[in-house]
């Protein structure tokens, strides 16, 4: 069954936590609500956004969620990597192999993001670039690998089939294990039914349309 990744980013409210808690959803549909409203969902199979980078479980780090709390509310995956935490919070892969570190150690699975910008697609560096960003995940064994184009995010554009292949050759290569991979950026109602049924990728992350009970739904019953 492919995956379905719904990142609410910060955005959401507590009445859409208890929408979205009313229905019953598959396993393979995974909700990263903002960190606040995880231990208000029922039912759904919980990822979050973000976890600590620091080494411990507890201690006076003022702000910080460890993934040993993360664990503690039941969350089964989280989101490392993507693009608007590396552009706005300046995640290295320094930071991003600490943050995986700590979600092994609690058995979730990481949900590594990654993908070029405009300009390294225009120049033709996306594997190159794509290849520097995946050094954290060498050797992780259980990691959901998310390729998102930062110039798909929010823009209503999507990649060629081609480019998707591309990648997922790229990556077959590269893991001797290949590990699942789902692609991410301006998918909806519109475009998922072909990129679900004819792009060579195991689901699909969703960001806007995730925020929308019907417009996900049709997504989730495409995936079925
Ligand atoms: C995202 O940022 O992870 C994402 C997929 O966003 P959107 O679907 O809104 O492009």
């Amino acid at each position: 069954m492919k995956l379905i990744i719904a990142n609410w980013k910060m955005n959401g409210s507590i009445e859409l936590v208890k929408q979205f808690s009313t229905q019953k959803f598959p396993e393979n549909v995974i909700f990263c609500v903002p960190d606040i409203y995880l231990s208000f969902v029922n039912n759904l199979t919980l990822g979050a956004q973000n976890v600590s980078s620091i080494p411990h479980q507890y201690g006076a780090y003022t702000g910080e969620i460890s993934a040993k709390m993360l664990k503690d509310i039941g969350v089964k995956y989280a989101l490392v990597g993507h693009s608007e935490r590396r552009e706005y919070f300046q995640e290295n892969n320094t930071i991003l192999k600490q943050k995986i570190d700590n979600l092994v150690a609690q058995d979730i699975t990481p949900i590594f993001c990654f993908g070029e910008k405009l300009e390294e697609y225009q120049s033709n560096q996306t594997l190159s670039v794509i290849e520097n960003q995946l050094e954290p995940v060498v050797g992780v064994k259980n990691i959901i690998l998310a390729y998102e184009p930062v110039w798909s995010i929010g823009t209503g554009i999507v990649p060629k089939k081609e480019d998707i292949s591309k990648v997922y050759e790229f990556l077959q290569k590269k893991f001797a294990q290949m590990p699942k991979m789902v692609y991410g950026g301006s998918v909806n109602s519109d475009n998922s039914h072909e990129i679900l049924s004819t792009w060579p990728v195991d689901g699909v992350l969703v960001g806007g349309a995730s925020l929308k009970p019907d417009e996900f739904q049709k997504i989730i019953d495409f995936a079925s």
